[in-house]
């Protein structure tokens, strides 16, 4: 009941608008949003309350597609109220532990309190049938317990499994994910996704470098989601963080990847900071070189697109652990 008082007083109030992007602090119906897209996780490896695993969910339709199940990812939708059960698909972006050791949970947790009845279809690279194949094992007492103690349904415990290349991956009821590589090397295959729906596209740009394929597959979206990271200028070669740097995207070449691709908004999320620099300064060394409409992801932030790209910052810090 408090809660419900709490999103009606939150729907009542709508804060900036700039351009063709609105931002909204409030839960209020937009004119039917063609896709929807909830950052469910920010962060990176660390085991921080304010930015959980990576992880984003896509729905689009009457598609829910999550993308990435880093840890929390279970809390974050029950914080939503997506169910497990009402979860069509799953795409990994890569086999990093921070994009998977939510999965576990999502899977056989999901599967338990929604009584999810049909197995979930996986996307990922190479290596995600072996990945895959090793928690039904390890997990194989659960499993068992569930279904013959607790009656839930076996198939509920399943995968469907596609290890993916570059290309159409998903075509269901209008909707179309494309996947595209990304480099993230060592890390081969990472993909990145394009998802397409009613005129009107996103793309998640998984762990990657600044990427040139990415571009391509990126042009015409309306929301493009990008990981960054970001050092102090003087990182040495030597300092051990210099490698994860290395992996990943800095905010001037995030900056030229906007200029690229000219997204109606582009927002960060997989957020790695390095020795002490803050969001701030990522937006700051952004914004020196592209003026275009960018916002820094946070657990929970939403987006509806349709005719304008609305962003939706969550409110409810009672349940969400972030202060
Ligand atoms: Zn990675
Ligand atoms: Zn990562």
């Amino acid at each position: 009941m408090q809660r419900l008082s709490l999103t009606i007083i939150i729907s009542l109030l709508v804060l900036i608008s700039f351009g063709q992007i609105k931002v909204n602090n409030d839960k209020a119906p937009q004119n039917s949003p063609s896709i929807k897209v909830t950052l469910l996780g920010t962060g990176t490896p660390q085991p921080i309350m304010e930015r959980f695993g990576a992880s984003i969910l896509v729905q689009a339709g009457s598609e829910s597609l999550l993308f990435d199940a880093g840890r929390g990812c279970l809390q974050r939708l029950r914080q939503i109220n997506v169910s497990y059960d009402k979860i069509d698909a799953l795409f990994l972006t890569h086999l990093h532990s921070d994009h998977i050791t939510g999965l576990p949970d999502l899977w056989l947790t999901g599967w338990l309190v929604s009584k999810r009845a049909v197995p979930l279809d996986v996307f990922g690279p190479t290596g995600t049938r072996e990945m895959l194949n090793y928690l039904q094992k390890a997990f194989a007492f659960d499993i068992k317990m569930r279904v013959e103690d607790d009656k839930r349904s076996e198939d509920g415990s399943k995968f469907v499994v596609a290890e993916i290349q570059q290309g159409v991956v998903y075509e269901k009821n209008g909707v179309k994910v494309t996947a595209f590589l990304v480099d993230h090397y060592p890390v081969v295959p990472a993909f990145g996704y394009r998802i397409d729906y009613s005129g009107h596209t996103v793309v998640l740009s998984g762990d990657t470098r600044y990427s040139e394929n990415l571009i391509s597959f990126a042009k015409g979206a309306d929301l493009l989601i990008h990981e960054v990271a970001i050092a102090p200028d003087t990182l040495s070669k030597s300092d051990p963080q210099y490698h994860i740097l290395m992996h990943h995207t800095t905010p001037e070449q995030a900056a030229k990847v906007f200029n690229k691709v000219q997204p109606r908004l582009a927002a960060y999320s997989h957020i790695v900071k390095i020795h002490g620099l803050t969001e701030a300064d990522i937006m700051k060394r952004t914004k020196a070189t592209y003026s275009g409409p960018v916002i820094m992801g946070e657990d929970l932030m939403s987006f509806s697109i349709s005719d304008t790209v609305s962003v939706n910052k969550w409110q409810n810090e009672k349940n969400t652990g972030i202060k």
